[in-house]
Parts: C-alpha cells; sequence; structure tokens
C-alpha cells in the first residue's frame, strides 16, 4: 500500500496540530507527503500547484468562481481541491494506492453555480471530471458521511450515470440515477451507522463496480459537534475499516479520503493519525 498525504499549512484551530501528530507515519516509507506551496505560507516543497481556472470551469460557473474569490477563501478553496485532483492523478498513475486529503474547505455543498457551509469548490467532482478526460475512466463513486446533506455534490452528479453518489445525512431516503440518499435519524448509535455504511457498500457500490472511490468525510457527526448525531470518535476508525476494506474488494483500493465537516481540534489529533496509518497498512 502507497499512501499519499496531501496537505497545506491552513488558518484555525482544528489542524493546529498537524502535520506534526503525523510523527511515526510521516517516516513510513509507503507514506508520502505532498505539500502545497502557496503565497502566504514560508516556502517548503512545491508539490502542489493550485487548481488551473480552465478546470474549475469545467464544473463550476465564471460567475460562481467569481463569488468565490470575492469571499476571501478562495486560496484555500484552491489548494483543497488541488488535493484532491493531486490525488486522484497519482492514484490513476500508479504512483500511490490511496490518499488523505487534508482540506480547508470541503466540497459537498459546492455544485454548479452555488456553494455554501465551508465547501467553496467541489474537489471530487474536479477530479472526477480530469480522471475522465485524461484517464479514460468510466465509473466513480462518492460515499458521503459528512453529518450534512451534500447539496452540491447531488447537483452535480443527479443527471450522471457514471457516479454513484451516497449521501448519508438526515434527509429522507431516495434514488436517483445512482444518488442514493441514506436516511440518519437525529441520534443514531456507532453500531447502526456501521451497519447501514456496510449495507450500502453491499446494495449499491459492489454492484456499481465504481474503478475508484472518493469519501468525503466528516467528523462533524460526533458527539459535541456542530452536527452532533451521537456518534463517538472511535466510529471513525470503524467507518473507515470498512470503507477501505470494500475499495479493495471493488477497485484494488483505490481511494481518496477527503477531510470534511468537523472543527474540534482534541478530536482531529485523536481520529484522523490512526485513520491514514490504516490506510498505509498492508
Ligand atoms: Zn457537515
Ligand atoms: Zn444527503
Amino acid at each position: 500500500m502507497r499512501t499519499g498525504i496531501f496537505f497545506y499549512y491552513q488558518q484555525g484551530e482544528r489542524l493546529k496540530d498537524f502535520p506534526q501528530a503525523l510523527e511515526g507515519t510521516l517516516e513510513r516509507n509507503n507514506v508520502f507527503l505532498y505539500d502545497a506551496f502557496y503565497p502566504s505560507k514560508p516556502s517548503s516543497s512545491f508539490d502542489l500547484d493550485p487548481v488551473p481556472i480552465e478546470i474549475l470551469y469545467k464544473i463550476h460557473t465564471p460567475k460562481m468562481v467569481d463569488r468565490v474569490k470575492a469571499t476571501g477563501s478562495y486560496e484555500g478553496a484552491l489548494y483543497s481541491a488541488a488535493g484532491t485532483l493531486s490525488a486522484a492523478r497519482r492514484i490513476l498513475s500508479g504512483e500511490i494506492t490511496n490518499a488523505f486529503v487534508f482540506t480547508g474547505y470541503g466540497d459537498h455543498h459546492a455544485g454548479s453555480d452555488f456553494f455554501g457551509g465551508g465547501c467553496y469548490l467541489n474537489g471530487a467532482a474536479l477530479a472526477i471530471h480530469e480522471l475522465r478526460e485524461k484517464f479514460g475512466l468510466t465509473r466513480s463513486a462518492i460515499i458521503d458521511t459528512d453529518a450534512h446533506h451534500g447539496d452540491g455534490t447531488w447537483e452535480l452528479f443527479e443527471k450522471d450515470p457514471e457516479v454513484l453518489y451516497i449521501c448519508f445525512c438526515a434527509l429522507g431516503s431516495r434514488e436517483k440515477n445512482h444518488n442514493v440518499n441514506i436516511h440518519v435519524p437525529t441520534r443514531i448509535s456507532d453500531f447502526d451507522y456501521l451497519a447501514a455504511a456496510k449495507e450500502a457498500f453491499h446494495r449499491w457500490a459492489k454492484p456499481f463496480q465504481p474503478e475508484i472511490i472518493f469519501w468525503n468525510w466528516g467528523y462533524d457527526g460526533t458527539v459535541g459537534e456542530y452536527g452532533d448525531i451521537g456518534l463517538t470518535p472511535e466510529l471513525h476508525l470503524k467507518l473507515a475499516v470498512e470503507i477501505k476494506k470494500g475499495a479493495q474488494e471493488i477497485c484494488e483500493g483505490r481511494l481518496i479520503t477527503i477531510l470534511c465537516g468537523g472543527s474540534r481540534r482534541d478530536y482531529a489529533k485523536l481520529i484522523i493519525p490512526p485513520i491514514i496509518e490504516l490506510l498505509a497498512d498492508s
């Protein structure tokens, strides 16, 4: 297993302990850190370039991109999406098997012409577009276990038969053209959540046979978080075990874990390092 970590230095609390908290993991000879260089950070390495504007326009309207530029979060959004895009290219070219992408701004509330909830660009959608164009990829899957509904991702792939989107959230269960919403009650046990995830893999992901899986992973549903649905911090590693296993069965382990919701620094430090360790284990 060769695991890529895609990182850029971010403002705010939640990732203050990174990358230091990955000490030990970063020293493994099958783990590779791709670090971003950008103007507001002192230079160290130059492995992540921002997403070129012409690629942004394949998914988002020029007007929306202009509105994102006006938020002041454009740079962070570009490098967040750049990590996902770079991870996808490197996986398809065989350089790495799987990846963990540290984003400042997530994906799933960014649609073709709208954004919100801390999501400015849809990195998974941008990456899928690239993989189709450059690598002839046909089928991909996005598993979304952030606590909230991914309205942006849903809109982008609602009419797309080649992308399976499975969203776990509070909305009612529904299914449309390989977009699947799985209802999660306002309080749920780890056991029931895990059972729902296993069932989703068995029922939708396996038969769909994606060539790569994107995991929109948020920990905002954890106890004490802003999207608290009663999940414990321990749930996330168990979920990662299932998703990694599923990716190995379905698509030779090709998996990109994208950090989405969650705000607590203590949870980030507790949950993220073991997930990356797991990704890197053979
Ligand atoms: Zn969320
Ligand atoms: Zn949803």
